[in-house]
């Protein structure tokens, strides 16, 4: 089988573009995208060229969230320790950790963007989202309390953080913005001319002055409790796995394929 970049890089004019490159399966989440989506990351956090990095995704959607089909190895018997050992290290570790690389992202969101895509897109600083994005978190269908990483109090407030979450419902890219979720909602024929400008005109800031400015509202919402309560919630999310375990044997309460039904035909 011919070998194709599931994760694409570009850079050039202090902008580095990283693009989700597996539209066939709506850019869902294998172990091995993630690892080179954070290979991206790092580079371009490394690249003393680059000031500013967008994330895009190819396709129709932006993701499909984790591919809990093709997790890649899996032990004989799975444990809850496996699962948690997974999950810190990839889904809370790195998106805490890009949330934390020092310049500016920016995510340019059309489609989809379903439980682990916002993952991907809630670390970026800022986000712009085409007309027909949509982000949900269904996971309470799946006997979980929602995805590993929890950014919904702090994007959306508690009112619709709970709604979304009691209901498994996408939140549109309108009400998005509304909440302040979203920085800019655009036609989807310019999304990612509208993501590129914004990086061109961040991208002649002072670098130094960016990462600050960063650093001040990052470590406002730490001192709020940001980085407390994500962990503390991971730990919450992991009794999700630990009661689907204990119910099923499984880490959640219904497959990957009754779920897709679910949102798809929902
Ligand atoms: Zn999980």
């Amino acid at each position: 089988m011919e070998h194709k970049d599931q994760i694409l890089y570009e850079a050039g004019d202090g902008v580095a573009v990283i693009t989700l490159n597996r539209p066939e399966a709506a850019n869902a989440q294998s172990m091995s995208l993630l690892d080179d989506l954070d290979a991206a990351w790092s580079r371009a956090e490394a690249d003393d060229d680059v000031r500013v990095i967008v994330l895009k995704a190819n396709g129709r959607h932006f993701s499909a969230g984790h591919d809990l089909k093709g997790g890649g190895p899996v032990p004989d018997k799975i444990t809850l320790e496996h699962v948690y050992g997974v999950e810190a290290r990839r889904y809370l570790g790195y998106s805490l950790r890009w949330r934390n690389v020092p310049k500016p992202s920016i995510a340019a969101v059309q489609g989809k963007c379903i439980a682990g895509g916002l993952m991907l897109c809630w670390p970026c600083d800022l986000i712009v989202a085409a007309e027909n994005a949509q982000f949900s978190d269904p996971v309470v269908h799946m006997g979980i309390g929602g995805v590993e990483y929890h950014g919904h109090t702090w994007e959306l407030g508690p009112r619709k953080a709970k709604e979304i979450l009691f209901t498994g419902r996408p939140v549109t890219a309108e009400e998005a913005e509304k909440a302040g979720m979203v920085n800019r909602v655009v036609p989807l024929d310019e999304l990612e001319a509208t993501a590129m400008e914004l990086a061109g005109q961040i991208a002649r800031m002072h670098p130094f002055a960016l990462r600050q400015a960063k650093r001040a509202v990052n470590q406002t919402l730490d001192v709020q409790g940001f980085y407390a309560a994500v962990q503390s919630v991971f730990d919450t999310h992991q009794t999700g796995h630990g009661n689907a375990f204990s119910v099923a044997g499984f880490p959640v309460l219904m497959r990957y394929d009754e779920l897709k039904g679910k949102i798809s035909g929902g």
